[in-house]
């Protein structure tokens, strides 16, 4: 049993939630822990990078990763010129980024261990441990009835969670104080420990283990592709977007940086579609020919080491719900596109940013509400922990409502329009090239009829 450890708030994951939350509750002069299963923060890196520039408003000032700005927002559809509006953002470093506020954090007292994951929570003295079996398993208290690939991803989940180990005792739960939660951690090359908290914060993302446990998780994704490839954009003042019906659901990216540039697609994608691999590698190598055969970048791309491989055969990097395979050099990840949850708390349970489904399920992306949502959690446990009132973490969730809510509705609502239009999805039949055309500019932020009531 490796040793134990207490503070009041144990922060999981050092994604933008996580790491600014740390920045937040450090700087109000709350004990807090801040765990990640990653041994290096952000590595892999599994985003595009790009920020709106309101983003230094909810740190008062500027931040640090920037590596270049931008002003307005290209949209091609079909790959055809549609149209251009301002879009004021900040390419990031998004490790500098992350580093900096982890950074902060330390030199303010509080704990950061990298290379620890959290594996299971008890609540009180040994609520979950079954003696004898040496067995811990993670009981999801209100499971909500998930529907289609969430449902999925719970049944695998909690089949897999359950473990056997050796070395964790009830005794090892006796000392638990009345209200405290027992959050038991695993460390790379270290013993099973305990870190008890007032507070659980789940900012451990997409998949997250605090919302399976208080039985919320996000129930819909995308799956976002791409690298960075070392090339730079002709014009580094604007992001890029195209759509193509063969990206289905989402949209390729060409987002400009000093020195490279971020390029990719986000689909919709079901968990157990066999053909993932080749299906996403024949889209994301389609798009790529098609950019570099347009005339964005400083010079025209050569192979990358990336397509040999892809050619070669060799299958993409896969995120964690589907088996992990070798690694063909792009870049993978899940992006939560099924809308808020309804549960963000649950007694001494938070989650914040894609754990909390706060991602724009239409734009895919998530950071600036991540920061938000943890901008949100520190005033709300501040005042929690002062009054020594844990009622008062439910304010999270009218807060969430109030801040998030009508726009991730509207994303939801033209969402669901998207995906029941699109060419080859649900109205196969109906697809021409103008529908497609009328059918973007409905659904994407760029257009004025995205806006519509
Ligand atoms: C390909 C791609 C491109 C994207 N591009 C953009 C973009 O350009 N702009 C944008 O705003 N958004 C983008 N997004 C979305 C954005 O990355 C997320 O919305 C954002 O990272 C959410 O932050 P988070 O802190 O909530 O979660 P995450 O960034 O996912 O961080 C969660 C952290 O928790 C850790 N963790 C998970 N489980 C555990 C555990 N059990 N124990 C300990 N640690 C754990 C993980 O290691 C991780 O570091 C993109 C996403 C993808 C996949």
């Amino acid at each position: 049993m490796g040793k134990n450890l207490k503070c009041e708030v144990l922060i999981i994951g050092a994604g933008p939630a996580g790491a600014s939350l740390a920045f937040y509750l450090a700087g109000k002069g709350i004990e807090s822990i801040l765990i990640d299963k990653k041994q290096r923060i952000d590595t892999p890196l599994r985003c595009a990078e790009y920020v709106p520039a309101p983003i230094v408003r909810l740190f008062g000032g500027p931040i640090s990763g920037i590596n270049c700005s931008t002003v307005s927002m290209d949209t091609y559809i079909d790959y055809k010129y549609a149209n251009t509006i301002p879009s004021p953002g900040f390419m990031l470093d998004r490790p500098v980024f992350l580093r900096t506020l982890v950074d902060s954090f330390i030199k303010q007292g509080g704990k950061f261990m990298p290379g620890t994951k959290a594996v299971s929570f008890d609540e009180g003295y040994g609520g979950t441990f079954k003696s004898g079996h040496a067995k811990i398993s993670i009981r999801n208290r209100d499971q909500q009835n998930n529907e289609s690939i969430g449902k999925d991803i719970q049944q695998k989940e909690s089949r897999g969670i359950g473990f056997k180990k050796e070395g964790l005792r009830r005794k090892d739960f006796r000392d638990n104080d009345p209200g405290m939660v027992s959050t038991v951690i695993q460390g790379r090359y270290e013993e099973r420990s305990i870190i008890r908290s007032k507070i659980v914060v789940g900012a451990d993302g997409p998949n997250s283990i605090v919302g399976k446990y208080i039985g919320s998780i996000n129930s819909g994704y995308i799956l976002g592709l791409g690298e960075k490839i070392p090339v730079e954009a002709k014009d580094k003042n604007k992001t890029l977007i195209f759509f193509s019906p063969k990206i289905e659901g989402g949209y390729g990216w060409l987002f400009p940086k000093e020195g490279s540039t971020n390029i990719g697609i986000g689909c919709q994608f079901a968990v157990n579609k066999k053909n993932i691999n080749i299906t996403l590698k024949n889209i994301y190598k389609d798009f790529k020919n098609e950019i570099f055969s347009m005339d964005f970048l400083d010079q025209k791309g050569g192979r990358s080491d990336t397509d040999e491989k892809i050619d070669a055969g060799e299958p993409i990097e896969q995120p964690d719900m589907i088996p992990r395979s070798q690694n063909s050099g792009l870049m993978t990840g899940l992006i939560p596109a099924s809308g808020m949850l309804k549960k963000t708390v649950s007694g001494s349970f938070i989650l914040a940013g894609d754990a909390a489904g706060l991602t724009n399920p239409i734009t895919g992306t998530g950071i600036y509400n991540a920061v938000n949502s943890s901008k949100i959690i520190s005033s709300v446990i501040s005042k929690a922990l002062k009054n020594s009132e844990m009622d008062l973490l439910s304010d999270i969730e009218k807060q969430y409502l109030d801040t998030f809510g009508r726009s991730l509705q509207r994303a939801i609502s033209r969402r669901v329009e998207l995906m029941d239009s699109w060419p080859g999805g649900n109205a196969p039949d109906a697809y021409s090239k103008s529908d497609f055309n009328v059918l973007i500019r409905k659904c994407w932020i760029s257009f004025k009829d995205y806006w519509r009531p």
